[in-house]
């Protein structure tokens, strides 16, 4: 189907990434950078080359610090005060990024290491985010672009999507770009369908406009909340969908746009249904590294106790670099398909804490019920977890499962990294980072 012309021919390899920064989280460290230290160093970015934020040495360190200084007092356990903080950033353009935490820059890395000049698609924002991807650049020190090149865009602004896309003439474009946090969805239902929804559907309309839809391979992040209310275990790619949240209803259509383009004008368009893929560049909101950051706070004595929700949920959690791989699978194969990327295996968020704990030589006993319930330190009776209602959900997500074999069928794909693996991944990653940086 790559039959292309002579500016965009199967063997060439130019990847464009929307979503490339990471996720929704890095806006809500910037926006916090920003509160803590003021702008004055926004005059240092150089607006027209988004590879360029720092002009000198001396900026480079406050760079690295956007990753590291946000103040943990409120990341930690309240997306009350993250909403808020999302809000007030709705006065800057913004657009989606990474839909699955940290994919945009696993994925730049992976297309970097298979030759790849990788283009990504990052929103002007005040403060720098582009921490996630930073180590990519050809040097680092001064952002000097290699094969890696930024372009700002937003995926609410169709010109701008035309405008990147016939320039860089990509023969793969992989739209991670999303309002990824099902919680948050709720509160900002009509901003996640405007960038989840409605924004695929420009970027599919961008490459048509730019006569590229005979040539380009796309990769649409679909996920397995589409799922929901399962209407089967395990959930495989004829498994109906049943939104449960206004993140998925907005997936949900991106889903079927890209399967009615698909059909429609003959695109190279596939959808990755993946279940929850983890990582220690996983945001922070999210339950697993929320897990991770506040159990390696515990064992550096930085603090007592961690507050979560539903701690019955079960999910599919997988290695988030394991994942990008299935992507990249996807689009080299010679008819497109939609693929369900999962372990096949699920757990408890009570399982993921037990995990967390016993990383760091403590066990959890369980007591109570219900609201009521805590998790204490067996041999201390310390409390170490405890249930706030202000992060249930409106309609729960009970249970994910994934049945993985269509693709380890066609294209042999199996996840590498295991549940336990992943804990000791994510969990040794955050106990270097509080111990070096305890207000992280
Ligand atoms: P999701 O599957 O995309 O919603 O990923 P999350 O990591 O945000 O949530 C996974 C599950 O963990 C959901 O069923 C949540 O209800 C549950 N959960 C329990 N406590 C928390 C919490 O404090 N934060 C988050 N994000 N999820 C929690």
């Amino acid at each position: 189907m790559n039959s292309g012309d002579s500016t965009c021919s199967a063997d060439r390899k130019v990847a464009l990434l929307t979503g490339i920064t990471g996720q929704f989280d890095s806006d809500f460290e910037n926006d916090l950078k920003e509160s803590d230290h003021g702008t004055e160093n926004e005059q240092s970015a150089d607006e027209s080359q988004p590879n360029l934020p720092a002009q000198n040495e001396a900026e480079i360190p406050y760079i690295d610090n956007v990753l590291a200084i946000p103040s943990a007092h409120v990341r930690d356990q309240d997306v009350d005060i993250k909403l808020h903080q999302v809000v007030l950033r709705m006065k800057q353009p913004i657009s989606g990024s990474g839909q699955n935490v940290a994919d945009g820059s696993y994925l730049a890395e992976f297309l970097l290491a298979k030759g790849y000049e990788v283009h990504g698609i990052i929103r002007r924002a005040s403060t720098f985010n582009t921490a996630r991807i930073q180590h990519l650049y050809a040097d680092p020190k001064s952002h000097r672009q290699g094969r890696m090149k930024l372009h700002y865009g937003d995926m609410t602004d169709s010109s701008c999507l035309v405008k990147i896309i016939s320039t860089v003439k990509p023969s793969e474009i992989y739209n991670l770009a999303a309002q990824s946090h099902v919680k948050v969805s709720f509160d900002l239902s009509e901003y996640t369908a405007e960038v989840d929804a409605v924004g695929t559907l420009r970027l599919l309309d961008a490459i048509r406009t730019s006569g590229l839809d005979k040539q380009v391979k796309f990769y649409q992040a679909s996920t397995s909340e589409l799922y929901g209310k399962v209407q089967e275990v395990p959930q495989k790619e004829t498994t109906p969908f049943y939104p449960r949240s206004p993140y998925a209803c907005a997936k949900l259509y991106g889903y079927w746009i890209v399967v009615n383009y698909r059909e429609a004008y003959n695109m190279f368009a596939c959808n990755g249904i993946l279940f929850n893929h983890e990582s220690p560049r996983r945001g922070e909101s999210f339950v697993t590294r929320k897990i991770t950051r506040s159990v390696s706070k515990i064992a550096l004595g930085q603090l007592e106790c961690l507050e979560l929700g539903n701690l019955d949920s079960k999910r599919d959690w997988g290695h988030a670099k394991d994942y990008v791989e299935a992507m990249w699978l996807m689009l080299q194969q010679s008819e497109p398909e939609d693929f369900v990327i999962a372990t096949g295996e699920t757990h408890s968020v009570r399982e993921f804490v037990e995990a967390a704990f016993r990383h760091i030589g403590k066990e959890i006993v369980w007591e109570g019920a219900g609201e009521s319930e805590v998790g204490k330190e067996k041999g201390t009776g310390v409390v170490r977890v405890k249930i706030n209602p202000k992060y249930f959900r409106p309609t729960e997500v009970d249970l994910l499962l994934g049945d993985p074999s269509k693709a380890k069928e066609k294209f042999g794909w199996t996840p590498k990294v295991t549940f336990k693996e992943l804990v000791k991944d994510m969990m040794d990653s955050d106990l270097e980072l509080m111990k070096k940086n305890p207000a992280a």
